[in-house]
């Protein structure tokens, strides 16, 4: 959901994390892989409220200004509970990083480069960088990956929005990102589906709904048969497209992503649902897409844990084991996330 940004990042992202300091009775582990280094004011002037779930979804009467949809969404929230964002950029880590000790959550978290390794040295163990590169692209992407990777800094690149600017993942300009993530063996985290309500109408936006299907992504793949990719907010509501990919190529993944907390549990829980019942349940990730609402994050592994269709095993696969495999987290890393 978030807007794509076109400012650079450096690199990366090492998967092999330090133990944490141990507590008394720590919940089974958690990997989010969708969270988000933002500044408070990144998704507009703070305080903003985000309702779990976004219900009833806005309604635009186009004789008022887009933006002002916008600010009735964040400014005057229906629901009862709302999350308020925080003011400043430090309580958006601090609190982010609260709710994930609380539960603990390791996260790959993207952003800018200085936001995310602020957020890398407050808490070490807990936050996998992820970035995106300068777009346009450069000649010497792939060095430059190999350099992040090789200085153990770089595990994700993502997240990448080309929706947010009418682009499609099917572009020839973006064969050069493609061909070095596979060739580093990096994976990427691309975003499909929701974006706000309202976004194409937002001066600059290239937002289309249309560029949410995954399917898009097919001819990439087949060039590409090595890279590893997430498909954020699982291609929502793409569902039958979604549901082809994941069949004919079997290495690609998903997460949750934003509709895990701002879809209307029926909604998420029938989407979540066909994508198990068709037997996907090995390829779906937790993704919070924590903004700049940081108990968000807490409420979407509740919508999780409290799924009434999802055994306890095709839980800890949700919230662990999927992301595990998907980012080839090491046995040393995977024992210190299990520490009790
Ligand atoms: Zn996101």
């Amino acid at each position: 959901m978030r807007r794509f940004s076109k400012i650079s990042i450096g690199l990366a992202v090492s998967a092999s994390l330090a133990a944490t300091s141990a507590t008394a009775a720590r919940p089974a582990p958690i990997i989010d892989v969708h969270v988000h280094a933002l500044s408070a004011d990144d998704q507009g002037p703070p305080p903003l409220a985000m309702c779990t779930p976004i219900d009833p979804m806005p309604t635009w009467d186009t004789v008022k200004p887009v933006m002002g949809n916008f600010l009735d969404l964040f400014k005057k929230p229906t629901c009862k509970d709302p999350i308020w964002s925080p003011m400043t950029d430090a309580e958006v880590m601090q609190r982010t990083l609260a709710v994930m000790e609380r539960n603990n959550v390791y996260g790959v978290v993207a952003g800018r480069f200085k936001l995310v390794s602020e957020w890398r040295k407050a808490a070490p163990s807990r936050v996998m960088p992820s970035l995106v590169p300068d777009f346009p692209l450069k000649p010497g992407l792939a060095e430059e990956l190999k350099e992040g990777k090789a200085s153990g800094m770089l595990g994700v690149i993502g997240e990448l929005g080309f929706q947010y600017d009418g682009i499609s993942v099917s572009d020839p300009a973006l064969e050069p990102l493609w061909a070095a993530a596979e060739s580093n063996d990096i994976p990427v985290a691309v975003h499909f589906g929701p974006g706000p309500p309202g976004m194409a109408y937002v001066p600059g936006s290239g937002y289309r709904a249309r560029l949410s299907s995954p399917l898009l992504l097919e001819d990439v793949l087949v060039k590409h048969p090595k890279l590893r990719v997430n498909v954020m907010h699982a291609g929502f509501p793409m569902l039958d497209d979604t549901l082809a990919l994941l069949y004919a190529h079997p290495q690609v993944y998903l997460d949750t992503g934003v509709i895990v907390y701002t879809q209307p549990r029926p909604a998420f829980y029938r989407y979540l649902q066909a994508l198990v019942d068709a037997g996907f349940g090995k390829r779906i990730m937790f993704g919070s897409d924590q903004m700049v609402w940081p108990e968000t994050m807490e409420r979407a592994i509740r919508v999780i844990e409290e799924a009434p269709f999802l055994s306890k095993e095709q839980k800890r696969d949700i919230f662990y084991n999927n992301a595990a495999r998907f980012l080839r987290l090491d046995d040393a890393t995977i024992a210190a996330h299990h520490r009790k």
